[in-house]
């Protein structure tokens, strides 16, 4: 996935360019004012990987194609009902908090909320829960993100063997630019880079 966030409509042609077809971008506002200006690239993935506020739901429904950013019951009941609304099917990944950090979103490993979002999935229709995404503690050693990786992964495929209705746990979302080799080795199905792609962020 390219990250595209800060990035202006241009850099986004020119990744699309080079074949890139998946982008991620972290907030709704700053997404819809380029989303006109990008129309044309009809066979664009866009994914939703920042914090979403519940009353930014329905404008990011609109938005996005996909939801990487799951964080509560609250969240997936307000995505449920815009997406119900507007007809669509909204794949989502729910975000876990491997590090236990205060300032980071996503949900506690083990907690109640992760375990209410997993059994609450039959009741949201027009959701496909699809697997977790993280964002472990930043180190300039990516070998010191590694056993958050792994921790992702053991939760994805303890989550899995459960075969809980309306759950998959087929996509694992974890590895940036500077830790996107240990993410792989772990596991990873979808690496999310900007930096490495677009250059630094001012
Ligand atoms: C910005 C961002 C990325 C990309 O980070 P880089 O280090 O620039 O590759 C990946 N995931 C999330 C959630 C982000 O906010």
């Amino acid at each position: 996935m390219g990250v595209s966030k800060t990035f202006p409509p241009d850099s986004i042609r020119e990744a699309y360019a080079a074949g890139i077809r998946v982008f991620g971008e972290n907030k709704v506002q700053e997404f819809g004012g380029k989303a006109s200006a990008l129309a044309d690239l009809a066979d664009i993935e866009w994914h939703l990987i920042g914090h979403l506020q519940t009353n930014k739901a329905s404008r990011a429904t609109e938005l996005f194609g996909a939801i990487d950013s799951v964080d509560s019951v609250k969240l997936a009941d307000k995505l449920n009902a815009a997406a119900e609304k507007s007809g669509k099917l909204l794949p989502v990944l729910i975000e876990v908090n491997v590090g236990g950090e205060d300032a980071k979103s996503g949900i506690a490993p083990g907690s109640e909320e992760l375990e209410q979002i997993l059994l609450g999935a039959p009741r949201w229709k027009n959701l496909l829960i699809r697997g977790l995404m993280t964002v472990p503690p930043y180190s300039n050693d990516p070998e010191e993100a590694r056993p958050f990786f792994r921790r992702l992964r053991e939760m994805s495929d303890s989550i899995r063997v459960r075969k809980l209705p309306a759950i998959s746990m087929e996509n694992l979302s974890m590895g940036m630019s500077h830790d996107f080799e240990v993410a792989i080795e772990e596991g990873s199905t979808c690496v999310r880079i900007g930096t490495a792609l677009f250059g630094e962020r001012t």
